[in-house]
């Protein structure tokens, strides 16, 4: 890479499986970036070896009882140690030329809304800081002047195919989705999959979470959302096709009929090193797409049915208001529920179904709204599981 002087970076959900690829390109080129800050929840070990590495000027662990650990594995370093929740918004407010907001969940969006004050460039992986406070973090970007590049594979692909025309030339855009691991399974065969199954996913490697919401569906739906926000097309303007092999990772669809997509590997480097290297293009030693060896696209319809989760994000969306926060924080509970085995696959969505059904706050403002929301939400969502387990 050819930038006048190394770019400083900051990784936030530096050990998950988007940091760990952000940092896989990063070794490719280690003169072209400096490290500022790394962050992680509660691996001390994993991200003291990172900081180290990688020689960060700050560590930052969000678990506060991990202080003492993270300040002893990096004794006789010059590596700034911090932790709590507002640690990890100071070391956003540091405000690096390049942030990577790849923490998993809405806890991900205080850091991220302080690195978009910073008015620079942030990376966004962490759809669900965009599904609960879409609006506001838009503003915050429109305000500060700071580029939001999309990471997510399919928003990034589109980021791409925008690049050959303008906004308001689109008449669609096209979200693809694998289907996940159980997208020709029938209703009674999801009634008793288990985490093993949910998290094993045909074509991605990815952290837990957002393997869970592949295989119910509901990451497309916080796609949409996500979609809705970054790329003003209106949301009828938003199709989901259903293309099991994912090397096509989006389209859009030009006035004039012109479909622009954006195919490869389905390999999350790919999109992290276009938002790494933007604008520039870096050398990756990703694998290259074969299509002759793949053979064939397949594409289908979603089946809403069997995955109403997609339909629940667009309701949340037309709703408005309050809606996409509670469907968020529903669903992660949900789903961190399922993993600890404590629902049934199928029961997620219905638990989301029912939240949203159950109340309805007000409008939210600002960032203590919506964190209000959130609490509120997952103390709803935590009643309903345990009441249905006595
Ligand atoms: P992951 O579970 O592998 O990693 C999450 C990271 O966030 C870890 O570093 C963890 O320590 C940190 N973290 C978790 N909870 C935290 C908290 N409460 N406070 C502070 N830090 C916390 O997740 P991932 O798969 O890397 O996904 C990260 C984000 O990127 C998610 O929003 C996901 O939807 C999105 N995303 C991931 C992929 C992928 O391929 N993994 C693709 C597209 C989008
Ligand atoms: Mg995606």
């Amino acid at each position: 890479m050819t930038y006048s002087a190394p770019r400083t970076v900051s990784i936030f959900g530096a050990t998950g499986s988007v940091g760990k690829s952000t940092l896989d390109l990063i070794r490719l080129d280690r003169q072209s970036y400096r490290i500022l800050a790394l962050t992680a929840n509660g691996n001390a070990k994993e991200l003291a070896k990172l900081a180290r590495e990688f020689d960060a000027e700050v560590a930052v662990i969000a678990d506060a009882g991990q202080y003492d650990a993270l300040k002893d594995l990096l004794a006789g370093t010059n590596i700034e140690v911090a932790a709590g929740p507002e640690s990890l918004i100071a070391a956003a407010a540091l405000g690096a030329d390049w942030t990577m907001a790849a923490i998993v969940g809405c806890a991900g969006l205080p850091p991220t809304l302080a690195a978009l004050k910073c008015g620079k460039t942030v990376a966004l992986a962490n759809k669900e800081a965009l599904v609960s406070a879409g609006h506001l973090m838009m503003a915050q970007a429109r305000d500060a002047g700071a580029v939001l590049l999309p990471v997510d594979s399919e928003h990034n692909a589109i980021f791409q195919c925008l690049q050959g025309g303008r906004i308001d030339q689109v008449r669609k855009i096209t979200l693809t989705a694998s289907g996940g691991p159980f997208r020709t399974w029938t209703k009674e065969q999801m009634a008793s999959v288990t985490p093993a199954q949910a998290v094993a996913h045909p074509n991605w490697d990815m952290g837990a979470k957002i393997s869970v919401d592949s295989a119910t569906m509901m990451n497309k739906g916080l796609e949409l959302i996500e979609a809705h926000h970054l790329f003003p097309v209106g949301l009828e303007n938003i199709d989901i096709l259903v293309h099991p092999q994912s090397v096509i990772h989006s389209m859009v669809e030009y006035h004039d009929c012109s479909t622009l997509a954006q195919l490869g590997s389905p390999d999350m480097r790919i999109p992290i090193a276009s938002a790494l290297a933007w604008p520039e293009r870096m050398t990756t030693n990703c694998v290259p797409l074969d299509l002759a060896k793949i053979g064939r696209l397949d594409f289908e319809a979603p089946d809403y049915d069997r995955f109403p989760a997609i339909q629940l994000a667009r309701h949340a969306i037309e709703a408005g208001g309050a809606v996409p926060a509670i469907l968020n924080a529903a669903n992660e509970v949900a789903v961190a529920a399922f993993l600890k085995g404590d629902v049934q696959f199928l029961e997620i969505t219905k638990i989301v179904s029912r939240i949203i059904d159950s109340y309805s706050p007000p409008e939210p403002n600002d960032l203590t709204d919506i964190f209000g929301i959130d609490k509120e939400t997952r103390e709803r969502a935590i009643a309903m599981i345990e009441d249905a387990r006595v």
